[in-house]
């Protein structure tokens, strides 16, 4: 067709390309990262359309040489090779019908690192530079831990199932109660009555069936507080007493394991990052030294709580576990993230690390976990 740029561009069959690449042909791979992720012609180089010009002199430093060009289906490809004849490459073909026919007609394929469900599932994170393959990948070796399946815990649990983290725990001993529907989104009506870890990882494997649920049905103690929490990369506390969080605080301490924190009352709620591997970061106790006593702390069962607000806070926790876990952003570290849901306001507080805290400072002293159990019991 007269006018076509294209037109003086040779296009190949894929099994032309197979046997021509085989002489010693350049086979490039056109299509963007995240969509190369599931697999791509064995042996093709991937570069994006969009930096092919800068690149292909450091791949293909001699303009005689053959170079076949590759995308999804050949639209690309064809404009990938128009380009490279522009800029003087005289041995240049565009593989008709791309991967998905080099693919159909069984030809020799480059696994990628990701499979094709994850490569699709995921491909919104993809598409983001911060989080990308590897980042995705690091989202998949991932480990972490809700305590707590209830308010805070669903909507985080849901998210992070969502976002690929390769393995969630779950660690709860209650059971799904009518009053807990109003909030705690993993749980459904028909699950009345049994386990809240089994009726969460119900829901979070029909959400995601590649993330792997570990359920715990048992209440944070002294005596397992550091076996349950142990070897994972965050732990997300969606506790509902003083307690857990002042053992998990205690744990997370010891083990190195940062901590995400929140809290509902009523119409409010706050956050913040506990990370013991930084030697800035304040612990639970910098904000909290002591527990209160019971009159003055009450929970949502003494309390009530509008069914939202955990939703909030316990996404806000999501967002700070991911951010974590990809090493993005600027994590709520040293400050302490209020919501007020009837103002619709947030608000920040500076939480610096006390230097007397009684978990973290110069002078604190670990007496075992019994001690820190009881520290709250007598409150
Ligand atoms: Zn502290």
């Amino acid at each position: 067709m007269a006018g076509n740029p294209f037109s003086t561009i040779e296009r190949i069959a894929p099994s032309e390309a197979l046997r021509r690449q085989q002489r010693g042909a350049v086979l490039i791979d056109v299509r963007d990262d995240h969509e190369r992720a599931a697999g791509k012609p064995a042996g093709a180089i991937g570069v994006a359309l969009a930096s092919l010009t800068e690149r292909i002199g450091k791949i293909a430093f001699d303009r005689n040489a053959e170079v076949l060009l590759s995308c999804a289906s050949g639209a690309r490809s064809l404009r990938a090779a128009a380009t490279l004849h522009d800029l003087g490459y005289t041995h240049v073909a565009s593989i008709d019908g791309g991967f998905l026919r080099w693919n159909a007609e069984g030809l020799p394929v480059d696994s990628g690192v990701l499979d094709a469900d994850a490569a699709e599932r995921y491909s919104r994170h993809l598409l983001l530079p911060e989080v990308g393959v590897a980042g995705q990948q690091k989202l998949s070796n991932a480990r972490v831990a809700l305590i707590g399946a209830g308010g805070l815990g669903s909507p985080s649990a849901l998210y992070l199932a969502a976002a690929g983290v390769g393995t969630l725990t779950l660690i709860d001993d209650d059971k799904v109660d009518k009053s807990n529907l109003q909030r705690q989104v993993l749980h459904t009506d028909d699950r009345v009555g049994t386990s809240k870890t089994e009726s969460a990882r119900i829901t979070l494997n029909a959400l995601n069936p590649r993330v792997r649920i570990e359920t715990h049905e048992q209440r944070l103690r002294a005596a397992n507080v550091e076996a349950l929490i142990r070897d994972h990369d965050v732990v997300v506390d969606g506790a509902d007493n003083f307690p857990t969080r002042y053992l998990l605080s205690a744990a997370c301490l010891r083990l190195h394991i940062p901590l995400v924190y929140g809290a509902v009352h009523r119409f409010t709620g706050q956050v913040s990052v506990f990370d013991a591997r930084r030697t800035d970061s304040p612990c639970y106790r910098c904000l909290f030294p002591e527990p209160p006593n019971a009159e003055d702390a009450p929970n949502c069962a003494e309390a009530g709580v509008l069914g939202v607000l955990p939703g909030i806070i316990g996404l806000l926790q999501a967002n700070e576990a991911i951010k974590l876990l990809l090493g993005i952003g600027r994590p709520l570290i040293g400050r302490l993230l209020c919501f007020d849901a009837l103002g619709a306001a947030f608000r920040e507080l500076r939480l610096p690390r006390d230097p007397t805290c009684p978990g973290c400072g110069a002078n604190a002293q670990f007496a075992g976990y019994e001690d820190v159990a009881r520290i709250c019991a007598s409150a």
